[in-house]
């Protein structure tokens, strides 16, 4: 049977830490599906059809990989895809217990699907697309912490 993760997430917008996580799970995984999930609490600053066109063109080249968008509930859409794990990437202390909150509530619903935790490459420990959009606000230069073609979206974001 082929293994699919699915690499959920408010991707608002996809940086070179969420794209390690997709390329070290694409290494391991069938398939990865990539799913942004429309969390309006956050105030995101790109619409869902702008978050998938960003991620489909950063991970253009990685065959294995394919990208949606759900509104609903994650386990609901894990099970509808058939997939076997959620794979989330951990950066800090800090992200530990909303995960393992996450975590704890998506097993009461579903036993049979794994969350996987993946540490964060040291480079990106203190990525977030939240601190991209604060400096990109300011004009600074975001060309090390997200792929070219989403610094141009956030260049005319901010213009
Ligand atoms: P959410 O709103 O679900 O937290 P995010 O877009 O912030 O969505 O993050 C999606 C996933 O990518 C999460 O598992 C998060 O921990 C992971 N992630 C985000 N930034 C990084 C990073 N710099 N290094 C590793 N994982 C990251």
């Amino acid at each position: 049977m082929s293994k699919l993760a699915i690499c959920p997430g408010s991707f608002d917008p996809i940086t070179y830490g969420h794209l390690d996580i997709i390329e070290r799970g694409a290494r391991i995984f069938d398939e990865v599906i990539v799913a942004v999930f429309n969390n309006q609490s956050k105030s995101p600053l790109f619409s869902v059809e702008e978050r998938l066109e960003l991620i489909k063109e950063s991970t253009k080249h990685i065959p294995n990989v394919t990208v949606d968008s759900s509104a609903g509930l994650l386990i609901e859409y894990a099970i509808k895809k058939n997939a076997q794990v959620i794979l989330r990437g951990l950066r800090a202390v800090s992200d530990f217990e909303y995960e393992m909150q996450i975590t704890a509530m998506n097993r009461k619903l579903d036993n049979k699907i794994e969350t996987l935790f993946m540490m964060t490459n040291n480079q990106y420990s203190f990525l977030s697309s939240s601190i991209v959009k604060e400096v990109a606000k300011y004009k600074a230069d975001v060309t090390d912490l997200v792929p070219s073609i989403v610094a141009e979206e956030l260049k005319k974001k901010y213009n």
